[in-house]
């Protein structure tokens, strides 16, 4: 399914089968979820994408064949492959440890072409293990909704009140894994969505309400995965002094302004940008300890408009993800 042009609707079209370069294997996908991100991109906010590109950041699927040097995976593997693509290794933040800050990143289905397709390349080094407890399905919204969603939480410290705006693949995740540290997370959804504040409850939320409502307490974090500007002064006066709020995505709409004395008393607002494979590796390792349930509504691969759209109207209980029918492999 190929993107033309962002503001169109995917095409399906017959592709030759990718051949893996050196240092890449060819995998052949068997699931790849749906990230807002990819609607982002078929809708123009991302403005830098490959055209025409195949979409897609959250692949799972079995080793094919192997490109010359590959050592990592052998044909006949299950790998994920996430939105990190590939980085330089060269420039100050590769050196730093901040890979996923790189000035030449590569990304999967938006610089790269991704995985809403039954064959895909990726670089070896910016492939993972699945663990063995996941179906394909279950597993491809770990890939960036949870690689993402760990990178949330981490940046939203330890504190024990976690508020949660926009409840939908990362949060679901993310609640799994606030609870296995014991703390208490409250969900802030779209207003009336009372769908959304039922699945909150469902995860084990200590509350959840309308993103509009305060929550009945002063939280440690929040963080926003919805992409909505004004989340950013409304958490920022759900959370206590000293309070940090993470947004979680890619793109906001503009942050509306607000009065100072709501950022005061050391709160803070930050921003997460793509991963690491280290992100990947602990939170792969963690994910089946949880252990992370996800809930996911599959779509065959040629139905990526249509999962796209009821993710844009927030149709989607947990994650969209795009099936292919596996013959062999
Ligand atoms: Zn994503
Ligand atoms: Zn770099």
């Amino acid at each position: 399914m190929i993107l033309d042009i962002p503001g169109k609707p995917l095409r399906k079209v017959e592709l030759a089968e990718p051949k893996p370069e050196a240092g890449q294997v060819l995998i052949r996908v068997h699931a790849c979820a749906v990230c807002r991100t990819d609607l982002h991109i078929v809708d123009g906010e991302l403005t830098q994408p490959k055209l025409p590109l195949i979409p897609g950041h959250e692949i799972v699927g079995k080793v094919a064949a192997v490109g010359e040097e590959v050592t990592r995976f052998k044909v006949g593997d299950r790998v994920g492959v996430p939105w990190l693509g590939w980085t330089c290794g060269k420039c100050s933040y590769c050196k730093n440890s901040q890979e996923n800050l790189c000035d030449d990143a590569k990304f999967t289905g938006y610089t790269l072409d991704g995985g809403y397709a039954e064959y895909a390349v990726a670089d070896q080094r910016f492939c993972f293990p699945i663990p063995n407890s996941y179906s394909d399905a279950e597993a491809a919204p770990l890939l960036c909704a949870g690689l993402i969603g760990y990178r949330s939480l981490v940046k939203a410290g330890n504190g024990k009140r976690l508020g949660i705006y926009g409840f939908g693949a990362a949060a679901h995740i993310v609640a799994q894994v606030a609870k296995y540290q014991r703390r208490e997370f409250y969900a802030l959804t779209r207003p009336g969505d009372e769908a959304a504040k039922k699945f909150a409850m469902n995860l084990g939320a200590a509350w959840a309400g309308g993103s509009n409502e305060l929550p009945p307490v002063k939280l440690d974090a929040a963080i926003i995965f919805a992409p909505a500007g004004e989340l950013v002064p409304q958490a920022l006066k759900a959370v206590g002094k000293g309070g940090i709020v993470i947004c979680g995505g890619i793109h906001m709409s503009d942050i509306p302004t607000f009065p100072y004395s709501i950022l005061w008393e050391e709160r803070s607002i930050c921003s997460v940008a793509n991963l690491t494979r280290r992100d990947a590796e602990e939170f792969m390792a963690l994910a089946p300890k949880v252990p992370v349930r996800t809930e996911v509504e599959t779509f065959r691969l040629e139905e990526a408009n249509e999962a796209l759209n009821r993710l844009r109207f927030g149709k989607i209980r947990g994650a969209a993800v795009l099936t292919t029918s596996v013959v062999s492999c």
